[in-house]
């Protein structure tokens, strides 16, 4: 084993469950976007329907048809559509299409019409993300076309949704403003006609933080792998989290240096003493942060040691100080942190970025492992 990422898929079945249990009512969707924020789609897909998960939730349409090829059945939401995407191919598979703008309603329709099967869609409202969604001063525009393409039988508008920009900062402003848009845009689309199954508009860290953003399904992307949303608020065992994934390796080489040596690409680190390093065989190319050159932390040798010099493309140097391992031995990268290993909230901390980056990034070179 050169390097593995190994997925506990009781994690995720934990993980699913504490969800369903902080929201009573409210349906869960598993977000599995991404390859599963790097866990596998397939596997994570399943794991999570195992633990009640009435929704899955993916971004592209290719990733939701090889949710049914791998004969996962039950309720799919897709929502990121380009024109000319596979429309009739993900109606005939019975997944649910969310719809922004009147070019997505028109290719729905001419979808349907060739399927011969009405489209089950989710209009989505930008109640103040400013990514995807519907604006305001659009909204009834759409819904009314929408409700036509109903009444023609091509569509049947399932749900009203969007999603917050600041969940994740407590008390940020543009929280209360999102919600209150958003109960105005289904107040709206009720005025019009629309019943909708489902209104949803919480990610994980809404999800964890804001009850009064539950409605009738939420949304758990991060929160369904162990990794905390808010790691400067709580880390995943105050939410009642487990973290799915562990990055390991096996230590390639360790040598001693003298002091004065210089590591990997531009000497960016030299020993300040003579000492031992060993080298793992993981790099930028799967996944391994370049920012976290010389602040990486890993676990080698029963102690927390430090990336030195730069990460390269497919390894990176840590210091062992006085300590000396052996080749062969287990480096743990990451990993839920019950045996002083890091964590991936650790690594995003050392790279200055999130973990959602950290885990979605690990490379298809690196093997997942399901135990
Ligand atoms: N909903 C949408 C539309 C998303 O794009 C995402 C992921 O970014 C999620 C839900 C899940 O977010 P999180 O991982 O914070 O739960």
């Amino acid at each position: 084993m050169r390097a593995e990422a190994r997925i506990d898929l009781d994690a995720v079945r934990h993980n699913i469950t504490a969800v369903r249990d902080r929201v009573g009512a409210a349906q869960v969707m598993a977000v599995v976007k991404a390859d599963a924020y790097g866990h596998g789609l397939v596997p994570c897909a399943r794991a999570a329907r195992e633990a009640g998960a009435t929704w899955l939730g993916t971004a592209v349409p290719e990733e939701a048809l090889a949710l049914r090829a791998a004969g996962l059945d039950g309720r799919i939401l897709t929502w990121l559509w380009v024109p000319g995407d596979p429309f009739a191919e993900a109606i005939a598979a019975d997944i649910d299409i969310s719809v922004s703008a009147r070019w997505a309603l028109a290719e729905v329709e001419a979808a349907a019409r060739a399927t011969g099967r009405p489209a089950r869609v989710h209009l989505k409202a930008d109640t103040g993300l400013g990514r995807n969604g519907c604006q305001p001063h659009d909204w009834d525009d759409l819904v009314e076309a929408a409700l036509k393409a109903e009444a023609d039988g091509l569509v049947h508008v399932v749900g009203l949704w969007s999603h917050f920009a600041c969940a994740d900062e407590p008390g940020h402003p543009s929280v209360p403003r999102q919600l209150a848009v958003f109960h105005d845009a289904v107040a709206r689309a009720e005025q019009h006609g629309v019943v909708p199954e489902v209104r949803h508009m919480a990610n994980s860290p809404a999800m964890l933080l804001l009850p009064e953003s539950h409605f009738d399904l939420v949304r758990s992307g991060l929160a369904t792998y162990g990794v905390s949303p808010v790691p400067d608020l709580h880390g995943p065992a105050d939410l009642g989290l487990r973290p799915a994934m562990t990055l390991a390796a096996t230590v390639a080489n360790v040598k001693h240096v003298a002091e004065g040596h210089g590591v990997s690409y531009g000497h960016t680190w030299h020993s300040e003493r003579a000492t031992n390093l060993a080298l793992v065989p993981l790099g930028y190319a799967d996944g391994i942060p370049r920012h976290a050159s010389s602040t990486g932390p890993v676990l080698v040798g029963g102690r927390r040691r430090t990336v030195v010099g730069r990460v390269a493309m497919d390894q990176f140097v840590v210091d062992l100080g006085g300590d000396t391992v052996e080749p062969g031995d287990e480096a743990l990268v990451f990993g839920p942190g019950d045996r002083g290993e890091p964590t991936a909230e650790d690594w995003a901390r050392a790279a200055g970025t999130i973990a959602y980056e950290i885990v979605t990034r690990i490379g298809a070179r690196v093997p997942r492992v399901y135990l």
